[in-house]
């Protein structure tokens, strides 16, 4: 069997494949209990401004403290939790989640920063769905400013109607949206730039390669610029290196995440980064 591709990929068959393995298997049957009994944790990993490290916002990682397996990552999950249809009570518990820690945070008379939570292609189908999102915000007494949602260009794929009434009913009510893994799919800035998206977040394999390829380092520079100049932000990921990251400050990117920077951390740890408001990498 493959090894997922993730959430930026069709993962029906991936799904079937993964039911070959014992782990695969009892996984997919255990994540619904999982979800109720509260397994489930987020870690946040912080994004910050280029010119400065100040810390813009987090983005909330789902993981599944397993009582056998330990720490699992979503690559183990999530595809099998889309095929099964786990993912609508599982992205429920992630939303819920993110309002919690926002609120929580804010208790504690603590600045805070947005909170960008991942959202699968099964969740956009549902036409209820900004609704519910704006009654957690409600009912955690946080304003919709405090997050952020990312979808992958698989999201926008059918019914895009569908997908597409939901993101603009997001944006309107105030919840910024980013698109993830951007350069991975197939669709160019010209057929997203009427779409209700705030922000860009490069994919980690262009930032990966603008060191060993100059073709990478080109890419990247035109997409920030055409980003720019139809308003939206850029955000880099996966950076690794100090010199990616000199790269996309010079190349004008507006914020970057990666292990260079933080690896996602626990609540606390978020906290205390939160704290100190910018982040000082080695
Ligand atoms: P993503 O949204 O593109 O998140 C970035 C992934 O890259 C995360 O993996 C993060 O830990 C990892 N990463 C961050 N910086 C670096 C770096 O410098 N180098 C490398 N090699 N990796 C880095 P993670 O946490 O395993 O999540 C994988 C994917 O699972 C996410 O990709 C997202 O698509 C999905 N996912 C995570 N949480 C959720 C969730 O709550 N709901 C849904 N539907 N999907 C989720
Ligand atoms: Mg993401
Ligand atoms: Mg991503
Ligand atoms: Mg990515």
């Amino acid at each position: 069997a493959s090894k997922r591709a993730g959430r930026g990929r069709f993962s029906y068959y991936d799904a079937t494949a993964s039911a070959d393995s014992a782990r695969g298997y009892a996984l997919e049957r255990e994540l619904p209990r999982a979800v109720a009994e509260q397994q489930l944790v987020l870690h946040f990993q912080p994004k910050v401004r280029l010119n400065d490290c100040r810390i813009m916002g987090f983005e909330a990682l789902v993981r599944w403290q397993h009582p056998e397996y330990g720490l699992i990552h979503p690559g183990e999950f999530i595809a099998s939790a889309e095929a099964t249809g786990a993912i609508r009570a599982l992205g429920d518990w992630v939303l819920k989640a993110c309002c919690r820690q926002v609120a929580a945070w804010r208790a504690l008379g603590l600045d805070t920063v947005p909170i960008a939570f991942n959202v699968s292609p099964v969740q956009l189908r549902d036409g209820a769905f900004a609704e519910r999102l704006a009654a957690h915000i409600a009912d955690h007494g946080i304003a919709p400013s405090d997050l952020m949602m990312e979808i992958t260009e698989s999201c926008l794929i059918e019914p895009r109607a569908l997908a597409l009434s939901v993101l603009e009913q997001v944006r309107d009510m105030g919840v910024s949206i980013g698109l993830d893994d951007f350069g991975t799919g197939f669709s160019s800035l010209s057929q997203i730039k009427d779409l209700p998206i705030d922000t860009l977040k490069l994919d980690r394999s262009f930032v990966n390669d603008i060191r060993s390829s100059s073709e990478a380092g080109v890419i990247v520079t035109s997409v920030i610029t055409l980003a720019h100049n139809l308003k939206m932000r850029v955000v880099a990921e996966g950076v690794e290196l100090m010199d990616q990251l000199v790269y996309l400050k010079t190349a004008g990117c507006d914020e970057a995440q990666g292990y260079f920077l933080s690896r996602p951390v626990g609540a606390h740890a978020a906290e205390e980064m939160l704290r100190a408001a910018y982040l000082h990498p080695a």
